[in-house]
């Protein structure tokens, strides 16, 4: 299936070379229009000038851009470009009421959309072996296989549109008490003077570790939090699993605490590091020690 891939942000562009590798990229798009450029150069392939023109030259679309609106205004760029049968598939953090609201808005032109949030960082990215949370229609999940199972390893189909990103914000409540909880033993571990990262190469194998431990522990004991998934991403996806709790009657502990510490963290000027920044917070718990090396 030609496939366009529209946002080439820390994910996206990873997750464009995965569908080249697979001899699925038609081309690309992205906002700022010199990555784009630099990337088609990379993968010989198309770099469109406009979304309409992406879609028009495409069978299937995969959006990876910031927020919802960032993807309302994508879909209204791509639609004068789409015709029936087509596919638009959203890999995006978006509220699942945004994936029904577009989902309901492109069935009415006979356009296929699948909300398709994924999970596994820029590391997934690179590898291609990214979670993905499929929610939508199941024969136009079917279809998408093949572009689906080019970036992904674990891919799965859950339901109704908004169902992926109802699993997206299942996954992001989890993940804000893990970064929380690495980064808080983190700075204790630190404070004992133990050696850091031998601690995490044991620790890793414990039965406390995660995906954030091993990955983000590192990033932790040498003080340094490179792009990788950006403190106000996260804090974005917090707010929606918010709104989707309050539509419970929930207020959520791990996610109001979590929102707290970023807001700070924003305030601070560390919005665009990686979440492991919130080691900043936590080992300024232990103030009588000094900087990690
Ligand atoms: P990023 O590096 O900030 O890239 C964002 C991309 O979206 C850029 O290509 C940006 O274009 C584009 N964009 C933003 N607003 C736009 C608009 N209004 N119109 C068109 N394009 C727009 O973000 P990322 O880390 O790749 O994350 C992308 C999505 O994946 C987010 O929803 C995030 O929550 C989710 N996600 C991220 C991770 C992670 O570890 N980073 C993991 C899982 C899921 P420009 O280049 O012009 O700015």
């Amino acid at each position: 299936m030609q496939t366009g891939f529209v946002g080439l942000g820390a994910m996206g562009a990873h997750m464009a070379r995965s569908l080249h590798r697979a001899g699925l990229l038609t081309g690309v798009w992205n906002r700022t229009a010199d990555k784009a450029t630099a990337l088609a150069k990379e993968l010989r392939c198309l770099a469109f000038t406009s979304l309409t023109e992406l879609a028009g030259n495409c069978e299937a679309v995969v959006i990876c851009v910031s927020a919802d609106d960032d993807l309302r205004a994508v879909i209204a760029g791509l639609e004068p470009g789409l015709s029936p049968n087509m596919i638009v598939m959203d890999c995006s953090t978006v509220g699942a009421a945004t994936a029904r609201e577009l989902h309901t808005r492109l069935d009415a032109l006979g356009v296929g959309f699948l909300d398709c949030p994924v999970s596994g960082g820029v590391e997934g990215a690179r590898t291609a072996s990214l979670a993905i949370m499929v929610g939508g229609d199941e024969p136009v999940f079917s279809r998408a296989q093949p572009i689906l199972q080019a970036m992904g390893k674990n891919v799965a189909y859950l339901g109704a549109s908004g169902a992926g990103q109802a699993a997206k914000a299942t996954n992001q409540i989890m993940c804000a008490g893990i970064i929380q909880a690495v980064g808080e033993a983190m700075a204790f571990a630190h404070a004992e003077g133990l050696p850091l990262d031998r601690l995490i190469e044991l620790l890793g194998k414990g039965a406390g570790s995660s995906w954030y431990f091993v990955n983000r522990a590192p990033f932790m004991a040498h003080n340094s939090f490179p792009a990788g998934f950006r403190v106000r991403l996260h804090a974005k996806d917090l707010r929606i699993c918010r709104d989707m709790a309050a539509q419970h009657g929930a207020q959520l502990p791990v996610v109001e605490s979590t929102l707290a510490q970023y807001a700070q963290l924003i305030n601070q000027g560390f919005g665009d590091e990686d979440i492991s920044s919130i080691y900043r917070l936590k080992s300024a718990l232990f103030p009588a020690k000094p900087e990690p090396t």
